[in-house]
């Protein structure tokens, strides 16, 4: 893999950068392989990148119908964190966030990661109640959560004029998760596809895949792609609001629906707010991005949907609520706005197992699923490498829905 450096930048910046490697290959598409991944979305590529990495199979291809990072990673507001609520979420977040701090050192791509603190907007006595309980369970796992004054929180976010004593929604407090950051969603996945590719790994984009095949025995022998058939004695769905749609064609039912989430970006202007405001009661949350520019997200549609655009009342609903809060914003002019769909299960965890298909692994119901790619992935190619969960994800099987055994994240997230 060509290594990026400033030596490397400016000896090709000599040469009119004209000399760089390409990132990644395209080589033909074989008709057999140990593993297939369905999906480059950051799953799929962690997931592929960990298998080559940590347990030395390269024998893999990853089959994506659009173009690599084109999928939710590239539609999602960037928020990594690891402020959940269970015993069995935190840890996993932990690390998540913690891999995410080293990957560009890791992948030799600028990830550009920025620590940047994430403020919680407290606007209900149920919501203070709620985050005091996460403290309490984050800090056993030594992640950071602490409650600060109004007036610390108007200190910390000078455009928070909104919220006053005679407000529908006075501000009680904020709470501080200082481990929450920020980083570019595009270099995570073209990071994570040149690291694979480089240990072997082959990455084909255009490459549909439209039903999964199954033998006699009913293992999973296989993909049927727009390219024709692919074999392959293990395959992994990693293709976010998708997952049902694919895993029929196996005839197998999964307990995900899958809902429309949708964020908006402003113009730039000069910095303003260097944390992330998460307005939990008021349901929006935003950061600005070193463009300038205000990322904003607010809550989900409830409807089931497939839809990649934006609802208008959900729209007005996040706008209206942002205003009441940050009244300056009106002046803001909104340059783009999407949306994007993705699965959810029950309980709001994510589920990443191998399924009653032997052979079939599926990663999915990753409602805020960025900030979980780097241990969703090395778990993940744990578990199709050794046969057995890798103890951080142990909890987010598909049983846990036959024994009722939820990990009960729904209503501590945007998700509801
Ligand atoms: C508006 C919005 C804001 C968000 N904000 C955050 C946030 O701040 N923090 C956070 O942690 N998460 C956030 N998320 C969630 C996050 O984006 C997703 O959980 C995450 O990107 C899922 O990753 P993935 O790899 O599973 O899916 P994707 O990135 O969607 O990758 C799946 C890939 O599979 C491909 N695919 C689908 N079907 C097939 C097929 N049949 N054959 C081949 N390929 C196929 C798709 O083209 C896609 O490239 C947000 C999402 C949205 C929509």
């Amino acid at each position: 893999m060509q290594k990026y450096s400033a030596f490397s930048l400016a000896r090709n910046a000599i040469s009119g950068h004209k000399n760089w490697s390409r990132a990644w290959r395209s080589p033909p598409l074989k008709d057999r392989y140990e593993v297939v991944v369905i999906g480059a979305g950051g799953h799929g590529l962690a997931t592929a990148y960990y298998l080559a990495k940590e347990f030395g199979i390269t024998d893999v291809a990853v089959l994506e119908r659009g173009w690599l990072g084109g999928g939710n990673i590239a539609r999602n507001t960037v928020t990594i964190r690891s402020n959940y609520m269970r015993d069995e979420s935190i840890p996993f977040y932990v690390k998540s966030v913690e891999m995410y701090e080293g990957l560009t050192h890791e992948l030799n791509f600028n990830m550009m990661h920025s620590k940047r603190t994430m403020v919680d907007v407290v606007q209900t006595w149920p919501k203070l109640r709620e985050l005091r309980r996460r403290q309490l369970i984050m800090d056993i796992y030594g992640s950071t959560y602490e409650q600060i004054t109004t007036d610390e929180l108007r200190k910390r976010i000078p455009a928070l004029t909104g919220g006053g004593p005679v407000a529908r929604l006075p501000i009680i407090c904020g709470m501080v998760h200082t481990d929450a950051g920020v980083n570019r969603h595009d270099a995570v996945a073209w990071g994570y596809a040149r690291a694979a590719d480089a240990m072997g790994v082959e990455i084909h984009q255009q490459t549909a895949v439209q039903a999964l095949i199954r033998g006699a025995d009913g293992r999973i022998e296989g993909v049927e792609t727009n390219r024709g058939t692919v074999r392959a004695k293990k395959v992994v769905v990693a293709v976010s609001g998708h997952t049902t749609t694919l895993t029929e064609t196996a005839g197998l039912k999964l307990p995900l629906r899958t809902m429309n989430l949708t964020a908006f970006v402003s113009e730039p202007v000069k910095p303003l707010v260097d944390v992330i405001v998460n307005c939990p009661d008021s349901g929006f949350y935003f950061s600005q991005s070193d463009k300038g520019e205000m990322v904003i997200g607010g809550a989900p549609d409830m409807g089931q949907s497939f839809r990649r655009d934006i609802k208008q009342h959900v729209f007005e609903d996040t706008v209206t609520a942002m205003l009441s809060l940050f009244p300056s914003f009106k002046k803001l002019k909104l340059m783009r706005q999407w949306g994007g769909h993705l699965d959810i299960a029950h309980d709001a965890s994510p589920i990443m197992d191998q399924t009653d298909v032997p052979g079939l692994f599926v990663t999915a119901g990753w409602w805020g699923g960025y900030k979980a790619i780097p241990a969703g992935g090395l778990t993940l190619a744990h578990l199709v490498a050794k046969g057995e969960p890798h103890p951080l994800m142990a909890s987010f099987t598909l049983d846990r829905f036959r024994h009722l055994e939820f990990v009960m994240e729904a209503g501590t997230t945007t998700a509801r």
